[in-house]
């Protein structure tokens, strides 16, 4: 069905726990689910329009080929239609039951000639959608085949024990006064073994997937720290700096412990650290996510929510978190040229709940002003700078005067 040269999506699907629902009410009940579902994805892609074909594949592993091809890192638009048409319970037999699926996405031809090796990339992001506790993923090359993902996990091992890593920074800037509004803590791995600087798209999957990630997170923090204890030494004003923190680390870290001895081993003020969380935190864990925000809170550490509209999540949690800042994701941004209906909406949502908002991924004079007349409140982006390494800071703040809240 599709043109020569067109590229395809390849959706994987299955339900978390089919097994227990067929324990639980029977195999013909179980059968009944399936066949319901099936109608109800037939119905998402006559909803969306697209091209496409449906197939079951295996016990409860759907796969849908559609002719739109998906979008980056982002959620593939009809992913996202099935996600919200699975919410309403189902009624098979007399039994009203919800259920709880995963979807796994690649692309032809870019992860996969032939059938075999694109249903196996599908299959890779379907897992780690569910072992990290998403509801989609998408096979980025970081996934990479086993045998790669094995060698990666290997080489990261190695990493953790030399200490490879390091934190590059990114400046936040407050769009009205043009000043220096904080920075941004970003996982650079500069690998001794495959000798070239590796970004987090291609290793923080898989630092997940390990588990890796708690202890590199945790050095993330502290590193992040005392760079900020380092600036002030040196006397730079001293801004929030913010870190990245992954579900995995909230479920499995310490994070509150690492937080709580850092800030008193270094003395810094608490509101100079950020902690920014994604939407996936909150799909599987929202109580113990929750309930580590409010100890954070409770410490003083302010809280941002991370590429916000990209995630799949109810919008019921933004009005009892203790958020502070709100992240518009770039991809939003990169299309403000062309319509600004959905970061109008963000920024009405965030003030509204008397959030910070926060606008990723600014590259253009135009982008900017747009969102200056709207009232974003602060913008990160390379039309400002791309992130930098910790030393080249202090030099990049003598040679941007404009942006710095006091002469150094
Ligand atoms: P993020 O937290 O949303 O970070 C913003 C990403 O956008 C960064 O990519 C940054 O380099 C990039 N970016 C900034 N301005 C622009 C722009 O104007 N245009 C474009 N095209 N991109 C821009 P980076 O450093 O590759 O990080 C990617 C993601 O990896 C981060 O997204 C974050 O989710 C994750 N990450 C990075 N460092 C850490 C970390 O220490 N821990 C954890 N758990 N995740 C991290
Ligand atoms: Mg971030
Ligand atoms: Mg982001």
């Amino acid at each position: 069905f599709a043109q020569k040269g067109q590229s395809l999506g390849l959706l994987l699907l299955d339900i978390n726990g089919f097994k227990v629902i067929n324990e639980a009410w029977g195999y013909p009940i179980g059968d009944e689910l399936l066949q319901q579902m099936a109608q109800r994805l037939q119905d998402c892609v006559v909803q969306t329009g697209e091209k496409a074909l449906l197939a079951r594949i295996g016990g409860n592993e759907f796969a849908i080929i559609t002719s739109s091809p998906l979008l980056n890192a982002a959620i593939s638009p009809l992913a996202q239609v099935i996600l919200s048409a699975m919410q309403p319970s189902f009624t098979a037999g007399s039994y009203e039951m919800y259920v709880d699926v995963s979807i796994g996405a690649a692309q032809f031809p870019e992860h996969g000639k032939d059938a075999e090796s694109l249903l196996r990339c599908a299959d890779i992001a379907l897992h780690r959608a569910k072992s990290i506790g998403t509801h989609f993923a998408a096979y980025t090359a970081g996934l990479a085949t086993p045998v790669k993902a094995m060698q990666l996990v290997n080489a990261l091992h190695k990493a953790v024990e030399r200490r490879e890593f390091t934190l590059y920074y990114q400046p936040k800037i407050h769009l009205q006064s043009g000043q220096l509004a904080g920075w941004e803590a970003l996982l650079r791995w500069p690998s001794r073994e495959l000798k070239r600087l590796i970004l987090p798209g291609e290793f923080i999957p898989v630092l997940e997937s390990s588990g890796l990630i708690v202890p590199v997170g945790e050095w993330v923090i502290r590193e992040a720290a005392r760079q900020v204890e380092t600036w002030r030494k040196a006397g730079l004003p001293t801004v929030p700096v913010s870190v990245n923190v992954s579900p995995r680390q909230i479920q499995q870290g310490r994070v509150y412990e690492v937080i709580a001895t850092t800030l008193a081993d270094t003395g810094i003020p608490t509101d100079s650290l950020e902690v920014e969380l994604t939407e996936s935190t909150f799909l599987h864990q929202l109580d113990i996510a929750a309930e580590l925000m409010k100890a954070l809170n409770g410490l003083g550490i302010r809280l941002a929510l991370d590429d916000f509209g990209t995630g799949y999540s109810s919008l019921r949690y933004l009005r009892y978190l203790p958020l502070d800042t709100l992240k518009i994701d770039q991809s939003f941004i990169a299309e403000m040229e062309q319509d600004t209906s959905i970061v109008d909406a963000v920024i009405a949502l965030g003030h509204g709940l008397g959030l910070q908002v926060v606008a990723e991924g600014i590259e253009t004079p135009i982008q900017q002003e747009l969102l200056r007349q709207r009232g974003c409140d602060t913008g990160q982006g390379y039309l400002y700078s791309r992130p930098i390494p910790g030393a080249e800071v202090p030099r990049w703040c003598v040679e941007h005067p404009q942006f710095v809240p006091f002469p150094l």
